[in-house]
């Protein structure tokens, strides 16, 4: 089957990366058609825990074409968030299904077919985008003796705020932002220790009297490719204003190395010292969530997509939006979003009106 004008390109997933890449799409002069699970088009942020605010500042945080509202150095609240991406999706006039969840994608021909649901609904595709996000799928790590522990384990994605926990002796198991946030906020009610593999390295939120996405876009920090990036900076970066790193220094959260082990209402440390615990709260990231590209053969054994720069290395017509470090440092950011959805559209665009046929190569 060849493909046709009004076959769309198909964009799964309608957080701020489907949105960059139904508007790049739109702009590309081609047919969007954005395929959310969800009710709404406003992403995982809803799911997001209660005190969230944003690590950059509103002027740091708008998506091509709309300002983030407000003082442009204000730090915006996860609600805000799902506003302007509510008014973002909105303003684009481009077509949202929302409650479409894909379940697999197949060749056809040039192009592809899109399952949704229980495979009742097929939508045929020029190209697919796939901007599903990669915060859908926690992963925590196998810990012996975890079948016995009588407390409570959850991973990050699940907490939501300190009320339950007033009282009670948390661990917090990893090193990066979330980590550490969340340490913070529960050891104003709660007994804390942060439970690190390394030492936590943090990068100050405001140097020199500006904050520091002023230096990321400056400085071109935001624009070096990740194999640079790697030799840079070798472990998690923890933002701070100065209060996570002295709240370790005054002893209000407690750091020491990964416990080895629960047992019962217990965690076995690495000095062979054991503790009740009342809780355990993971926050040690997430993997792919990408298996409806599964059966394509887009995945490496791990779940991961194959990609340069978000480019599919296995299909022509399949791109990526939303992959962390995907190009950059900003990729998976709401500042970086825009950036990585312009750039994948190009081949895409070349893909879906012919390049190959035009100079002659197929027919
Ligand atoms: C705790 C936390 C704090 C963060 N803080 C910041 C911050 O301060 N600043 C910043 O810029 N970034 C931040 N991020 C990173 C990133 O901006 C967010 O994770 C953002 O939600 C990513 O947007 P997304 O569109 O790529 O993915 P998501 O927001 O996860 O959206 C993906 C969408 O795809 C849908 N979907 C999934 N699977 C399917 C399917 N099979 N079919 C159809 N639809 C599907 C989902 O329902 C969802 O709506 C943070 C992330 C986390 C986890």
């Amino acid at each position: 089957m060849t493909l046709t004008d009004s076959d769309p390109v198909v964009i799964i997933g309608g957080g701020q990366s489907g949105l960059a890449a139904a508007r790049a799409v739109r702009d590309a002069g081609l047919r969007p058609v954005v395929l959310e699970a969800g009710d709404r088009p406003v992403g995982s942020w809803p799911h997001y825990y209660d005190s969230l605010t944003l690590f950059s500042p509103a002027g740091y945080s708008g998506m091509s074409g709309q300002a983030f509202p407000g003082d442009p150095d204000h730090y915006p609240h996860r609600d805000e968030v799902v506003s302007y991406l509510h008014g973002y999706a909105a303003g684009l006039d481009v077509e949202i299904r929302t409650g479409h969840r894909v379940g697999a994608l197949e060749p056809d021909g040039a192009g592809f077919l899109v399952h949704t649901g229980a495979g009742s609904d097929t939508i045929r595709a020029a190209a697919v985008i796939a901007a599903s996000g990669s915060f859908a799928t926690p992963y925590s790590p196998a810990i012996p003796g975890e079948e016995s522990f009588t407390g409570e384990v959850i991973h990050v994605s699940d907490y939501r705020n300190p009320t339950h926990y007033n009282g009670k002796r948390v661990v917090v198991v990893g090193a990066g932002n979330s980590a550490i946030q969340i340490g913070h906020e529960l050891a104003q009610v709660a007994t804390v220790t942060l439970a690190t593999r390394h030492p936590i390295n943090f990068l100050p939120q405001r140097r020199l009297g500006r904050d520091l996405h002023y230096w990321l876009a400056v400085s071109g920090f935001d624009y070096l490719p990740p194999a640079w990036l790697a030799k840079i900076v070798q472990q998690t970066l923890v933002l701070d204003t100065g209060s996570y790193a002295a709240a370790l220094h005054d002893g209000l959260i407690d750091r020491r190395p990964m416990f080895t082990a629960f047992d019962h209402d217990q965690v076995v440390w690495a000095d062979g010292a054991t503790e009740d615990v009342d809780a355990v709260i993971f926050a040690t990231g997430y993997r792919p969530n990408l298996g409806y590209l599964q059966p394509l053969g887009a995945l490496d054994p791990t779940g991961a997509p194959l990609h340069a720069g978000g480019i599919s290395s296995t299909h022509a017509g399949l791109a990526y939006v939303g992959l962390e470090f995907q190009r950059s440092f900003s990729s998976n950011t709401l500042r970086g979003a825009s950036r990585d959805a312009e750039y994948v559209v190009g081949p895409l665009a070349a893909h879906v009106r012919g390049a190959a046929v035009a100079v002659g190569l197929q027919g």
